[in-house]
């Protein structure tokens, strides 16, 4: 899933100092799994910025409105009837969702309320881990499942480097160096024949905004 977090309070205040009326919008989906942008923050947030704004003597109106995911123009049709009444949009999706829905919305400005941070997985309540950085060529099938674009400070696709050191990385002790975890477990499933092999150079996509389309889908969507 996607983690963000959501930015520290001030910062949103600023970005809406000159709107009265703020549609706060949340994402059903991965923002409301790591508790940064789903129902339930925005109405924090909007509780936070009602009384900030009192406080202030400048006061807010705001509304609350969940989608299901803002990066699918499906869900955000359910938006269309209702922010004609604000001057302001807020999301708290990630930075594909905010970038949806402003497409949507091109008239409104629309303020992000939360930091994409990673593509990780959920380690426990609270607690995320990043795990891929979408390189476009996924190499986990020679490396035992432990991504080295994510986890190796050098992003090195033939490791270890001579930085490694009893298992952790010379960027910093309490790291464990990638390779040495590639090392271990291919040995113990008795595959150090993947390490052996040189890695070419790899071939990186994500210097342009990339697209996906299914095959059985393409013709439809190219017509
Ligand atoms: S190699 Fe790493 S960054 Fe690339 S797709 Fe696989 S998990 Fe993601
Ligand atoms: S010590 Fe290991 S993790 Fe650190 S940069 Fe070198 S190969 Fe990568």
């Amino acid at each position: 899933m996607i983690v963000a977090e959501r930015k520290p309070f001030n910062e949103i205040k600023e970005m809406l100092k000159d709107y009265k009326k703020v549609l706060t919008i949340g994402c059903g989906t991965c923002v409301a799994v790591c508790l940064a942008g789903g129902e339930k923050e925005v109405e924090i947030l909007n509780s936070e910025l009602i009384i900030a704004r009192k406080i202030d003597k400048d006061p807010i109106v705001t509304g609350a409105f969940t989608v299901e995911r803002q990066c699918d123009m499906e869900f955000l049709s359910e938006l269309d009837a209702k922010v004609d009444e604000y001057d302001a949009l807020l999301s708290m999706a990630c930075g594909a969702g905010i970038q949806f829905l402003a497409e949507r919305f091109p008239d409104i400005p629309v303020f992000p309320a939360v930091d994409t941070s990673f593509i990780g997985v959920n380690r426990d309540v609270g607690w995320y881990e990043e795990k891929c950085r979408a390189c476009g060529n996924c190499v986990l099938g020679m490396t035992a499942g432990i991504c080295p674009v994510t986890m190796c400070a050098k992003n090195l696709f033939n490791g270890p480097c001579g930085g490694t050191n009893s298992g952790s990385c010379e960027i910093d002790p309490d790291q464990p160096c990638a390779w040495f975890k590639i090392y271990e477990r291919l040995a113990s499933q008795n595959r150090l024949d993947n390490i052996i092999e040189i890695c070419p150079p790899t071939d990186w996509r994500n210097q342009k905004p990339r697209t996906i389309m299914q095959p059985v889908y393409k013709e439809r969507i190219l017509a």
